[in-house]
């Protein structure tokens, strides 16, 4: 989508995702710092996020599904680290299993069945082992880390293992430290050369989560995942401005009739809608306030329901002039914060960013530009 007809521009910034990357980096050393790529990069655009990362120093990378590692080696294949390890988590997908061969993929094994497909395979390289330490998602159980320890280990190539926190963002939930110690025991028993526990919250948990390597997502990209992170906005989401209308006191706005105007208002509407990722849940109504626009650095609130296509924004406040056609209104970036607006539709900053549609233009801002 050109920027001319598009009606949501993303600017993405690839010296702050390069720069939360580094500043992770410092602070997790000794331990390596890999980085997590999955969905899109988060949103991003993994073929201009992955060498980005690569050139900051990432040198082990995490994708969710095959297809995504696939795309991350082609974009790594002119980067500072052409080689690099691509970790899948969501595992070995047999069928796929060329797509593993031919893009040097490493699947994290979830379960012994998992482990047994992978073995057979004659193209298999390096993998990791998940180990469940409390979520019952993916990941080897404690019984079957015990068989699978008896029967002398998951064997040649298994270089990794891994486990997942299910309550990082709750630094104070004691399934925590019940995971970092069930974590233990399975790397004990296994004694596989390296582990990795931590996603971005988990880093901020002490150097006792840290282990050999440390998987952060959402802290590359911009989102909070701890009150002692630093993470500088990556994505800023902005929507044009199609026309300023005047509305009077009593009537109402959009879908629903469900927000009435209490005062008479200059409106401003937005070519954003739920089709872009803009979540519906984020509108306004009589009952509760939505979330926030910002024009030119004056923030305005959403007036009414969130449509497919369109918002409305109450711009009565704004100096005349600046809310105009044409214009741009930010929906989060720097002036916005990404997890308010995620908060006003009951959710995360990750659910945000990964359903960011294809129908936006999306830009790259490169170190020195
Ligand atoms: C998505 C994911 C991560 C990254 O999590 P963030 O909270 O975004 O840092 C790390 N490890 C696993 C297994 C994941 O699925």
């Amino acid at each position: 989508m050109s920027e001319e007809a598009a009606g949501l521009r993303l600017t993405i910034d690839l010296a702050a995702l390069a720069g939360n990357w580094r500043r992770l980096a410092g602070l997790v050393r000794p331990a390596e710092c890999a980085a997590v790529v999955k969905a899109d990069a988060y949103g991003t655009g993994i073929a201009a996020a992955g060498p980005a990362l690569a050139a900051a120093g990432a040198r082990t990378f995490f994708v969710a599904l095959p297809e995504e590692g696939a795309a991350l080696r082609r974009a790594l294949k002119r980067s500072a680290a052409p080689d690099a390890p691509i970790y899948v988590l969501n595992g070995f997908f047999p069928q796929a299993a060329p797509l593993y061969g031919e893009n040097r993929l490493f699947p994290v094994l979830g379960h012994p069945g998992e482990l047994e497909q992978w073995t057979a395979w004659q193209g298999r390289e390096e993998a990791a082992l998940h180990v469940d330490t409390g979520m019952n998602r993916l990941g080897f159980s404690e019984g079957e880390v015990e068989s699978l320890a008896r029967s002398g280990g998951p064997g040649k190539g298994v270089n990794l293992l891994i486990s997942h926190l299910a309550c990082a963002d709750e630094p104070e939930h004691p399934i925590n430290a019940e995971q970092l110690r069930r974590f233990a025991v399975a790397k004990a028993l296994l004694k596989l050369p390296r582990a990795s526990l931590a996603n971005s919250a988990g880093i901020h948990m002490g150097a006792d989560f840290r282990h050999d390597l440390v998987r952060p997502g959402i802290a590359l990209y911009g989102g909070a995942s701890h009150p002692q992170a630093v993470s500088d906005p990556v994505v800023t989401a902005e929507a044009r401005i199609l026309q300023v209308r005047g509305g009077h006191i009593g009537e109402t706005v959009g879908y629903g009739a469900c927000e009435t105007l209490k005062r008479t208002s200059r409106i401003a509407i937005l070519s954003v809608g739920y089709a872009d990722g803009y979540l519906r849940a984020a509108g306004s109504s009589d009952a509760a306030s939505g979330a926030l626009v910002c024009i030119d650095g004056h923030l305005a609130p959403l007036l009414g329901r969130v449509s497919m296509d369109l918002i409305a924004a109450d711009v009565t406040d704004i100096p005349d002039g600046l809310a105009a056609p044409g214009r741009w209104a930010e929906l989060f970036g720097h002036n916005v914060d990404i997890d308010a607006v995620a908060r006003h539709a009951g959710t995360i900053a990750y659910e945000l960013l990964t359903g960011l549609s294809r129908r936006a233009h999306r830009r790259y801002v490169r170190a020195g530009d």
